[in-house]
């Protein structure tokens, strides 16, 4: 067990907020990165042989549901983060959508408190927006970011009270936080999956694209109007992405993410199909036709947006990848009806092996990979972290990007396995990671 110094040797080190690219050696001291490049073994200093392996920053998603508290079935503090370290990851911010909900000081403070003693990794909340995420009375902007919130947002549900939002831009001007949102018009979004040609032909009603569209617009507009900080989530269609491209043109100030699974999963998957879009990666075994483990909000969409999406990632619309790490226990999928079924999939231990699938296609490079999961979103959370810099606290992950491994339940550290990846096999996995120098996982 590595307890703060270890020499991480021979690895490919990219590290993006420093521009380095090449092969070196890391050495860790007392939690601390004392040198990256060719460092003489030592005597004193454990080695982890790294030779044929990716060493970043450790990876960071800014949306993940812990569902802690109030949902063990699903997942908890101790599994969440477990299956966080696992998949490189050595800092997540988690959404608020919790029973209680992560509304007031106290929550958030007893939350941080536990993230602690955890001990794991590093877990930044996120508030929400409204008190209980009833959408009709406004939190104490002020007060949950003093007790350590990173943002608020009332993810699962779109914030319908335009003036509600109003305010909560007003206070992220105020208190430089973002309004982090999830976009969806309520009263257009009862389907099950996305509305079209795939939705018709099962019988499955649907979900229009413009549900999600017209909230982003809307919110646009009041990032506009008062000049605060709107962090978009889980962004799935080219026209939504088009709409933030023209606003960034116009200096609005927002930031979005966008998900692996939106990049290579489409609609079809709800048909039963298994194809990697827009990767090299061979096809899996053909699902059962409406499975409910690819039901997920926003959904799956035809696969032109998810091509819309990437191109979206080389003009710099998005500011960051997330994985929106939804656990869900098992008898809320399987065996229920699609349009029943909960939605959400499980994301934090295949964030690296879908977006390297999709850098090797060449979407993008492998070192924009690498900086769309770590110093991008370290800046959402306004936390200088990310980087290999000298003298920062050892956060890092080391992937082997040829390990094969077939996706199981067994196999993965999350509590909930609700992926329509279950029986493919993956190529790509994080073999160790540390935080604060300290060994959190290895494979
Ligand atoms: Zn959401």
């Amino acid at each position: 067990m590595i307890e703060g110094t270890v020499l991480v040797r021979g690895g490919h080190v990219i590290d993006p907020a420093n521009g380095v690219d090449g092969q070196f050696d890391v050495l860790i001291r007392n939690g601390i990165i004392d040198q990256v490049g060719a460092v003489e073994p030592a005597v004193d200093v454990p080695e982890f042989d790294a030779t044929g392996c990716l060493v970043t920053p450790g990876w960071i998603d800014v949306h993940v549901h812990l569902r802690d508290p109030g949902f063990p079935e699903k997942e908890t503090m101790e599994t969440g983060t477990a299956a966080a370290a696992a998949g490189g990851f050595t800092a997540i911010a988690c959404m608020p959508n919790t029973r209680p909900a992560l509304d007031s000081p106290e929550i958030i403070a007893d939350l941080l408190k536990r993230a602690d003693d955890a001990g794991r990794i590093r877990v930044f909340p996120i508030a929400t927006i409204t008190r209980g995420r009833s959408g009709d009375e406004p939190v104490d902007f002020d007060a949950v970011i003093a007790a350590g919130a990173i943002g608020w947002s009332d993810d699962g549900d779109t914030t319908a009270n335009s003036a509600i939002m109003r305010q909560a831009l007003e206070a992220s001007v105020r208190l430089d936080r973002p309004v982090i949102v999830h976009c969806e018009d309520k009263a257009l979004a009862s389907g099950a999956m996305h509305e079209g040609d795939v939705s018709r032909r099962l019988g499955i009603p649907g979900i229009p694209a413009v549900a999600e569209e017209i909230i982003i617009g809307r919110d646009l507009m009041l990032a506009e109007l008062t000049g605060g900080w709107l962090h978009v989530c889980h962004v799935s269609t080219g026209r939504g992405a088009e709409l933030l491209a023209e606003a960034k043109r116009r200096g609005v100030n927002v930031t979005a993410e966008v998900m692996p699974h939106h990049l290579a999963m489409s609609d079809e998957w709800v048909g039963g199909s298994r194809t990697l879009h827009n990767t090299n990666r061979p096809a899996g075994q053909p699902g059962e036709p409406a499975d409910p483990y690819t039901k997920v909000n926003p959904p799956l969409r035809p696969v032109a947006d998810t091509r819309a999406l990437l191109e979206r990632i080389q003009d710099g619309t998005f500011d960051c990848f997330g994985t929106d790490h939804a656990p869900h226990a098992a008898p809320e999928k399987s065996g229920s009806k699609y349009e029943a079924a909960a939605m959400g999939l499980s994301g934090l231990e295949f964030a690296f092996p879908l977006t390297l699938a999709l850098a090797e296609a060449e979407h993008f490079s492998v070192y924009d990979m690498v900086r769309l999961w770590t110093v991008e979103p370290a800046r959402i959370l306004r936390e200088e972290r990310g980087s290999l810099s000298i003298g920062a606290p050892a956060d890092i992950a080391v992937f082997d990007p040829d390990r094969e491994w077939m996706v199981t339940p067994d196999e993965l550290s999350t509590k909930s396995a609700n992926t329509p990846l279950l029986g493919m096999t993956m190529k790509g996995r994080a073999v160790f990671t540390l935080v604060d120098g300290k060994e959190r996982h290895r494979a």
